[in-house]
């Protein structure tokens, strides 16, 4: 079976404009900004979904979070604010099975859906 495309990316199938990178966590451009700065924040380990994942997951969902301010420290948007979202599944519009979290930065970004 073909690998998702951010395991390609992780393995430097599929090239990105990396930004960060840990152990476990790897954080690159999207390919399709919907915002001055818009990073996917991924687990270098392929998980599906949230629903997927296990309490042998944990350490490394501690790292993915940890990763976010490290990425907007890195990019120089942590003291001026960031929007992360995770879409989980069909009705979330998630495209890629693989867990990951969108950073979005870069200006005032507007009404918030909750
Ligand atoms: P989702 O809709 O699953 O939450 O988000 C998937 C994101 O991955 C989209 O924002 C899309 O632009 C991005 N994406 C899809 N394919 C690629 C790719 O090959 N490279 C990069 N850098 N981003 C991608």
């Amino acid at each position: 079976m073909e690998k998702c495309i951010f395991d390609q990316i992780v393995e430097g199938k599929i090239p990105s404009k990396k930004v960060w990178e840990s152990d476990s966590v790897l954080a690159f451009w999207d390919i399709s900004p919907v915002a001055p700065i818009h990073v996917l924040i991924i687990p270098k380990k392929h998980l599906q979904d949230l629903n997927s994942v296990t309490q042998n997951d944990k350490e490394i969902l501690g790292d993915l979070m940890l990763a976010v301010p490290e990425v907007a420290k890195k990019l120089g948007v942590k003291d001026s604010g960031y929007r992360i979202i995770i879409n989980n599944g069909e009705h979330a519009g998630q495209l890629v099975p693989h867990i990951h979290i969108h950073l979005l930065a870069g200006k005032n970004l507007g009404p918030k859906i909750i």
